[in-house]
């Protein structure tokens, strides 16, 4: 009998354990990828997401041919699909790689169970995550809150293991080429109107993308990496989210890839601990989710459900979303994330105050809005970022720290260019001027081609009456 090979969020031959097993098993191999748009009622992958894991489909297919590995899409109910490839293709072994979403986890658990029952052996392994998140204990026992103790229990582990490397064709033996149905069908492309030309070229999807954008930042982003990875306007990061997303990547190759340059000297210690250290945030926020399925949707901090939210207002609303608030530097982040799908940190961190404090918005409204709009949307990482900003996560930014979008542009994107890049409109406009242009004299605003309220919206909200009625809310829940 064959193996039958599930891809899900490990959309990548190399690092793959369970292709790896799959392939060392001695019988043939055949892979499938099972698109179930209603798994359980989980939430559904949002538009740009969507976009990304066609694109990236596409690359696996052509990536599976090239190793001789039939791979085959369908789409429907995951355990039922499951169930009904295994006994077309005769598989006496199912393997994949682990999920970490409720419902993805319960759905895996059920069909494991099930097919065991009919004598069918399955292995699942770890493709994901440098640590399983229930390998992780505080030293009393129980999930961590806190992020250095969380972060040095999982150092305490050791190393993570070496990379897997990516199975030679002549490893493969094929096994049955199951009925598929085109990645076009899926329906996961935007046509009327086609947004996506932004996302295509910023991104290159699929495996062999992720080598390049990598090599790219272990050349150009990781030397300096520890103080630049807040600069917006630096190719200072890796970009390597969307595809840790997909898996196209996975973290244990990031892990000793970044090593390998500080070996070889092309990077400090300090820069790749500092790496090291956020994909130990990522680490956190899946133990997190692990720990509370419903990080997406409820506060960790209960105290926070009784917050008095504004009713989103949606001419406010409308504003942020298109990046058109005002402030410069929250429009450049807005704007970057829906033409290219992606934000950098540190302007994630200031969009998501602006929406939060200036505007007394919801985490969870921001929340849905990046997970719809993000290549890299994760469950774990966008849940717990969104509560991170908003105060109301484990370990997270105290809710009087209110970002400051002037001084936080004036500090962190220094000359101006990430701002110029994505909000073209103020190019002109001096320096001085450029991260609070209302402040400008009209003479210097008229000079650069803007008028406020024109070209350039006026502040959408005072920042600092804003603050004040944020601190005053925040007292409300403080007792
Ligand atoms: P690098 O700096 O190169 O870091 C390498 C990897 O480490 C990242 O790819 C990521 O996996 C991890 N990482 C880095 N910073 C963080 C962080 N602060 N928290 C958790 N993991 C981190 N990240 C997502 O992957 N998906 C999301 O949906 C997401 N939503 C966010 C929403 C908000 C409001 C905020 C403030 C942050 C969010 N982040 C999210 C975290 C972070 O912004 C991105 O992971 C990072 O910007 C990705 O860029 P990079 O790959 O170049 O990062």
């Amino acid at each position: 009998s064959c193996a039958l090979l599930l891809f899900r969020e490990d959309l990548r031959l190399a690092d793959n354990p369970a292709l790896t097993a799959a392939a060392r098993s001695g019988r043939p191999v055949t892979a499938l990828y099972v698109f179930d748009p209603d798994l359980r009622g989980a939430r559904g992958l949002g538009a740009a997401s969507c976009w990304w894991l066609a694109q990236s489909l596409r690359a696996l297919a052509d990536d599976c041919a090239a190793i001789g590995l039939p791979f085959a899409v369908r789409v429907g109910p995951t355990e039922e699909t499951v169930r009904k490839a295994v006994a077309e293709a005769g598989a006496g072994l199912v393997g994949w790689n682990r999920r970490y979403v409720a419902a993805e986890r319960d759905t895996d658990a059920d069909i494991k169970s099930g097919l065991r029952d009919e004598g069918v052996d399955v292995e699942s392994f770890n493709a994901r995550l440098l640590y399983e998140p229930w390998e992780i204990e505080a030293r009393s026992g129980g999930p961590l809150k806190v992020y250095s103790p969380f972060w040095r229990a999982c150092r305490a582990k050791g190393e993570p293991p070496e990379p897997l490397p990516k199975p030679a064709k002549a490893k493969i033996a094929a096994g049955p080429k199951l009925e598929g149905i085109a990645i076009d069908e899926l329906g996961l492309e935007p046509t009327k109107p086609d947004w996506a030309g932004g996302l295509r070229e910023a991104w290159p999807v699929g495996e062999a993308g992720a080598r390049r954008t990598l090599s790219a930042f272990l050349k150009r982003g990781l030397k300096g990496y520890a103080t630049d990875r807040d600069r917006p306007d630096r190719p200072a990061t890796s970009r390597m989210s969307p595809y840790l997303r997909f898996g196209e990547v996975g973290p244990r190759q990031l892990w000793h890839a970044a090593k390998q340059a500080a070996d070889g000297g092309e990077a400090s210690a300090k820069d790749v601990e500092k790496f090291h250290a956020e994909l130990g945030w990522r680490e956190f926020s899946y133990h997190l989710l692990h720990n509370n399925p419903d990080l997406a949707s409820r506060n960790f901090n209960a105290r926070f459900d009784d917050f008095p939210w504004r009713k989103p207002d949606s001419a406010h609303l409308r504003a942020w979303r298109k990046g058109r608030t005002g402030y410069p530097i929250v429009d450049a982040g807005m704007r970057q994330l829906w033409t290219t799908g992606w934000m950098h940190n540190r302007v994630r961190m200031i969009c998501a105050s602006f929406l939060i404090k200036d505007l007394l918005v919801d985490w969870r409204v921001g929340e849905d809005w990046f997970w719809d709009t993000l290549v890299d949307a994760d469950p774990a990482n966008n849940a717990a970022s969104w509560q991170w900003v908003a105060g109301s996560g484990a370990d997270a930014a105290p809710y009087f720290r209110v970002f400051n979008p002037t001084l936080q542009g004036e500090k962190f994107d220094p000359e101006g260019a990430y701002v110029k890049t994505f909000v073209p409109e103020l190019k002109d406009v001096p320096l001085k001027w450029l991260h609070k242009p209302w402040e400008a004299p009209e003479d210097a605003l008229r000079a650069a081609g803007v008028t406020l309220g024109q070209d350039y919206p006026k502040p959408i909200v005072d920042h600092r009456a804003a603050r004040d009625q944020a601190l005053a809310a925040f007292d409300r829940i403080k007792a």
